[in-house]
């Protein structure tokens, strides 16, 4: 019997696109696309922290760890407790778009609210940020490493 699984794929709730792709997988495709992600979450984890640790100096305020996750609506958030958590995707987004969550989530740790200091603190450390939030109310649906693979030319089904 053939072991496969339908694999259903919501990379667009975050975006304008409100569509799901459904897109059946076998397993050794499966594995393949989980190892893609992987790859990319370690990366992100590397490069998020890097960044958070360029822009420490500029917020302030006190986080204790940072955390990456697959959040299906969230691009990053903080807690009370001072866990800055970031959603991998936004590797795939430009650098000024993630610093920009970076810098938003960094922030939070200052004012954990969205008032107008808040935002004044964001735009006092990145003055264009508006471009970015922009950027990802738009294109955030686009971030997924299944359109990723189609970018570089790899196919997600190899029959
Ligand atoms: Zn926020």
């Amino acid at each position: 019997m053939f072991q496969g699984r339908y694999f259903k794929y919501e990379n667009f709730r975050m975006g304008t696109n409100m569509q799901d792709q459904i897109i059946f997988l076998s397993p050794s495709e499966t594995r393949r696309l989980r190892a893609f992600e992987k790859r990319y979450r370690e990366a992100a984890r590397n490069i998020i922290r890097e960044r958070v640790e360029h822009y420490h100096p500029l917020t302030g305020g006190n986080y204790n760890s940072i955390t990456i996750r697959d959040q299906k609506s969230r691009w990053g958030s903080c807690s009370s407790r001072g866990t800055l958590s970031f959603n991998y995707r936004l590797i795939f987004a430009p650098p000024d778009v993630l610093d920009y969550v970076v810098v938003h989530e960094l922030c939070h740790l200052t004012h954990m609210n969205h008032s107008k200091d808040f935002w004044r603190m964001v735009e006092s450390i990145m003055p264009d940020y508006r471009v970015h939030k922009k950027w990802l109310k738009e294109h955030g649906g686009e971030l997924s490493p299944v359109l990723r693979m189609q970018e570089l030319g790899i196919p997600l089904k190899l029959d």
